[in-house]
């Protein structure tokens, strides 16, 4: 009998132990398939490689290429710490926090470290993603963009066109008619109500 005990104890252990890996498994399964899906193919890595050497001229040549040319200090002095973040260093607001996700006054949103018109409240609309969105610029001169590698999936960074300014990004997932999605910091804007 007591045989018998050990023997069904030993079985429901074994049965526990299993049933217990099975989640694991899937968890690591899953894992898995996700590193493989973030494995780039070795054109693109390759790709990656060379803009890596190149990035950090391309970045400071950027910043020289816009007609308002101010040195860092000069930045510091006039931006705050948070709009700094942003606008020089390529900073993202955390999402819903900014002051003009929900805005929906008319007028115009320029660039809050040099007031360049940028976009207008005709073509914001509401993306849910908790920043300000707008399906076009202004005029697309007052814009300029420039591709950024920070993430894996490259993406399109749009700026300031007087100033340099990071402003957010472009994505290609917006409504009618430009189906073109400018996420935008609300830190990098400075609205003006129409008629003022
Ligand atoms: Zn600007």
């Amino acid at each position: 009998m007591k045989t018998r005990v050990i023997k069904l104890c030993t079985a429901l252990l074994a049965f526990g132990v299993f049933s217990g890996c099975s989640p694991t498994s899937a968890t690591s399964d899953t894992q898995q398939s996700r590193r493989g899906a973030l494995t780039l193919s070795p054109n693109a890595a390759v790709a990656q490689a060379n803009d890596a050497s190149s990035r950090q001229a391309a970045e400071q040549s950027k910043r020289a290429e816009f007609p308002l040319n101010l040195s860092d200090a000069q930045w510091r002095q006039r931006l705050t710490p948070a709009q700094y973040h942003v606008l020089r260093e390529e900073g993202t607001e955390r999402a819903f926090s900014g002051e003009y996700d929900k805005h929906d006054e008319p007028g115009v949103y320029n660039c809050a470290a040099c007031d360049h018109p940028l976009f207008s409240s005709q073509t914001k609309f509401d993306s849910r993603t908790g920043w300000p969105s707008f399906y076009q610029p202004i005029s697309a001169d007052n814009i300029a963009t420039s591709a950024d590698h920070k993430l894996r999936s490259k993406r399109t960074e749009v700026h300031c066109a007087n100033c340099g300014g990071h402003l957010g990004h472009v994505f290609r997932d917006g409504p009618k008619p430009t189906g073109l999605r400018y996420c935008v910091n609300s830190v990098a804007l400075k609205f003006e109500a129409a008629g003022e």
